[in-house]
């Protein structure tokens, strides 16, 4: 059982008096965070195989990040696109050069970033492609998630984003992921501007498509003058076991859109990366944010990225997510209650041999907890499996042992 201790409980009692209920949180109140480790309020050391949905791909306090955060912080944290800043250039010439691609638009959160990409995507398909006004129709994918706010969860194809909150968007049309034969179809319709996807599906279970499925769909959208917008919040910047997902195919998205660990998770940065023809069909007054590129964020955004470099994580998450599939593969062979292990690089998921609305993945996440590892389900029978990049190949080895312990000993 895992247990709760009572400065720990006051800490969620006052979560669930105070805050919205919009989260339902394992009962675990961490206070501390360091590389691969959290420790709760008790002093109690965990292993955090969530990082924070693949944010902390650095680790936690990644102490180049949190310097770079400091030296900022004393400096200046935010102007305002009013004025120019000595630190966005900068920042907007590094994250170009790394990703190759001609600007980038810098804004704060990953839906944030989606919004941004569809509204280039729209009028990059009235100006450039000759859509007529208002015609512009943007494919997506079942299973998708890209956040909540109406524009996102209008894509949707989860009753739990969406019941409740109608009128959704209109201009999208939702076809099934990992499927070119409906994508063919889709793009006979000349009015379509642009086709977003994940490369690997994180929030519905780390669904990975078929190889030959991101070339596929590259190939498409150029034949039928469509953009290819990549939607890489959780599978970029090395989590995957390259620097994107899309890498694994060599496949140059047309808008790509970064988020999370574009910080190390120290701080909300995200970005929009496309080409001229794209990203100049968007003029001052048309979009911005008050926060968008703000120096602090370019300054630690520069620092996470080249740590992402210094200490070569891509490599690093396919070494250790190639451990922890044969690991999880032969529990798999052992233990009835695992019925599935996939995933890429440290981005994995096991899925649990039980319907999905039990609660056995909650409960094997209760059981984690206490033998000291954090992850979390994504649906009810299925746990993702995303540690931060710089864990050593011992300490994985020490977590499957965890993972096996605990799966064994739950009912
Ligand atoms: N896109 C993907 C693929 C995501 O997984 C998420 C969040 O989990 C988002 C977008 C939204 O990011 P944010 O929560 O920073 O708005």
């Amino acid at each position: 059982m895992l247990t709760i201790h009572s400065t720990a409980q006051q800490f969620i009692d006052q979560e669930d008096r105070y805050g919205a209920h919009n989260y339902h949180p394992l009962p675990v109140v961490l206070q501390r965070g360091e590389g691969v480790h959290v420790w709760d309020v008790e002093g109690k050391r965990y292993f955090d195989f969530l990082s924070a949905y693949s944010a902390v791909n650095q680790g936690h306090c990644h102490p180049k990040i949190i310097q770079a955060l400091f030296d900022q912080a004393k400096n200046l944290t935010l102007t305002s696109r009013a004025f120019y800043n000595d630190q966005l250039g900068p920042y907007e010439e590094y994250v170009t050069r790394y990703f190759g691609y001609d600007k980038v638009l810098p804004v704060n959160s990953g839906v944030e970033a989606g919004e941004a990409a569809v509204k280039l995507c729209r009028r990059w398909g009235y100006d450039v492609k000759g859509i007529p006004a208002n015609q512009a129709k943007i494919i997506f994918v079942a299973g998708n998630f890209w956040g909540r706010t109406i524009a996102a969860i209008s894509s949707s194809t989860d009753p739990s984003s969406r019941v409740g909150f109608g009128p959704f968007l209109t201009g999208y049309e939702i076809i099934p992921y990992n499927d070119l034969a409906a994508l063919d179809v889709a793009l006979q319709d000349p009015h379509v501007a642009g086709f977003m996807l994940e490369p690997i599906q994180g929030e519905a279970g780390v669904v990975v498509p078929d190889e030959g499925y991101l070339r596929g769909v590259r190939e498409r959208c150029t034949r039928a003058n469509v953009l290819m917008i990549a939607d890489e919040v959780q599978t970029g910047i090395a989590r995957t076991g390259m620097r994107l997902a899309c890498d694994h195919e060599s496949v140059q998205p047309d808008i790509l859109i970064l988020g999370k660990a574009l910080s190390g998770g120290v701080f909300p940065v995200s970005a929009v990366l496309a080409n001229d023809e794209i990203m100049l069909t968007i003029k001052p007054g048309e979009h911005g944010s008050t926060f968008g590129g703000n120096p602090l964020a370019c300054a630690v955004a520069t620092a996470a990225l080249q740590v992402v470099i210094d200490e070569d994580l891509s490599d690093k998450a396919a070494r250790m997510g190639k451990i922890f599939r044969e690991r999880m593969n032969h529990l798999a062979d052992a233990n009835a209650l695992v019925k599935l292990v996939r995933g890429k690089g440290l981005l994995n998921a096991i899925v649990i041999n039980d319907d999905p609305d039990s609660s056995t993945a909650w409960n094997i996440c209760l059981k984690l907890a206490e033998n000291g590892l954090l992850a979390k389900p994504t649906h009810g029978n299925i746990i993702r499996f995303a540690p931060p990049l710089v864990i050593t190949e011992s300490e994985m080895n020490l977590c499957c042992d965890i993972i096996e312990r605990s799966l064994n000993t739950v009912a």
